[in-house]
């Protein structure tokens, strides 16, 4: 089980309304420390751990420095999050570059920046070497194929487009060696929203397994291996969290049996969560526009999918409370709408709820990781604020909304005035 709750209460959530018009995005600063500091006491045995934040999950400076504060890093994948990363105060080594189908001046950032480069393919090698120079650090993104057979933890690897080979990846340590790279990790990234303890100790063991044969066939001893992001949380509240304790011991005794056995007992752990540090720390706060009663009962919002699209993607469950009614009766049935003219925007189908009113707050749970960060315009829909709930009850201004000026700004070519 896993409680769904929110930080504010009603009195409290109309103070800020009444400074910041819904719908917004709300983080909780302390529930963001909190994330990180468990995930660090987990991995607290190893001779060094690092979680490089997914820059992705929550793209917004204040986010990356509050888990900076916390000793974390940024893991990034395009240029302007390399720039997020450096507005943050993150730099250097505390910056891995994880992207693929990598262009040129995202190399040059990245090396001007004095980023890990992590290489999704070996023919980037030479095409980062051209185009940027080499890094002193690197690391490849391995993607293990049909080696081992597809199972229910990693599905089809030889299906996914990111990653280099078992074969190519000797040989691709091999070149950048002989391009001057003397530090090199590991990383992987094959589980995704994963909550099951053994799906973290299966990737473990295959990359500790390949860290030994580098050794043993290259004498290449890692600096790192990186196990990627993919920790997931129990969006729905009958799901257990992740058990980051048992995930820990576990990853523990597969280094002490498998790296320790072989010699190799400074290597650091790395990972790249973006989900599990800012999802649960983060809500979407809407208000009910209208309710229509037709073939169903329908709960307009002020909101829609481009404030979060992750139900109308993927189908996810994300929890919905409304503010004051937390503990009535969920003896209502509704469809949970936004206002963009596509059918699938619905945040909930034929979902529980209390009685809910005209102008109630509409409080959606697990919206702080791939939330707000995937955010578009189609239909002219403009992006919400975000804040930031400090640990003292203040509420800081961290994105302000879109306005009709940003969403008409790139327009070029004609004449005419628009506002
Ligand atoms: C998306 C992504 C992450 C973060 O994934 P989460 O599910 O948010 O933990 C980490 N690393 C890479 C390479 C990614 O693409």
């Amino acid at each position: 089980m896993s409680e769904k709750t929110f930080p504010l209460s009603k009195e409290q959530l109309e103070a800020v309304i009444a400074k910041y018009p819904t719908p917004f995005h709300i983080y909780d600063e302390k529930a963001i420390r909190n994330n990180i500091r468990k995930l660090q006491a987990a991995f607290s045995w190893a001779p060094k751990f690092q979680e490089h934040f997914a820059v992705k999950a929550a793209p917004n400076p204040r986010l990356i420095q509050v888990l900076a504060e916390e000793g974390a890093g940024s893991d990034c994948s395009s240029l302007p999050e390399l720039l997020l990363s450096k507005a943050a105060g993150v730099v250097g080594e505390d910056i891995m570059l994880t992207s693929n189908d990598t262009p040129a001046d995202e190399f040059q950032k990245a090396i001007e920046l004095g980023a890990i480069i992590n290489l999704d393919d070996i023919s980037h090698i030479e095409y980062l070497d051209k185009h940027a120079g080499m890094p002193q650090c690197m690391s490849f993104r391995y993607n293990p194929g049909n080696l081992i057979e597809g199972n229910d933890i990693i599905g089809k690897p030889t299906e996914a487009k990111y990653g280099v080979t078992y074969d190519q990846i000797f040989e691709a340590y091999k070149l950048a060696q002989a391009k001057g790279v003397k530090r090199f990790g590991l990383h992987t990234m094959v589980i995704s929203n994963e909550r099951r303890t053994e799906g973290f100790i299966y990737t473990a063991k295959l990359m500790f397994n390949l860290a030994v044969e580098i050794k043993n066939k290259l004498g290449i001893e890692l600096e790192f291996v990186n196990l990627g992001g993919g920790v997931g949380i129990p969006y729905r509240p009958e799901e257990e969290p992740v058990d980051l304790e048992a995930v820990g011991k576990g990853i523990q005794q597969a280094y002490n049996e498998i790296l320790g056995t072989a010699g190799l007992t400074n290597i650091a752990i790395k990972m790249e969560s973006g989900r599990a540090m800012t999802g649960p720390a983060g809500w979407l706060v809407s208000t009910v526009l209208h309710e229509k009663k037709t073939y169903k009962d329908y709960i307009g919002l002020d909101s829609c999918m481009a404030n979060l699209m992750r139900p109308a993607l993927y189908g996810a469950y994300h929890h919905i409370t409304i503010s004051g009614k937390e503990n009535a009766l969920c003896d209502h049935i509704y469809d949970v709408t936004g206002s963009l003219c596509e059918n699938n925007d619905k945040f909930a189908i034929d979902r529980k709820l209390p009685k809910i009113d005209i102008g109630d707050r509409i409080i959606i749970h697990d919206a702080g990781a791939h939330g707000h960060a995937m955010g578009f315009n189609y239909n002219g829909k403009l992006r919400s604020a975000e804040l930031l709930l400090h640990e003292d009850g203040s509420v800081e201004l961290i994105r302000r909304a879109e306005t009709n000026e940003d969403y008409f700004a790139t327009l070029t070519g004609f004449d005419g005035a628009i506002m």
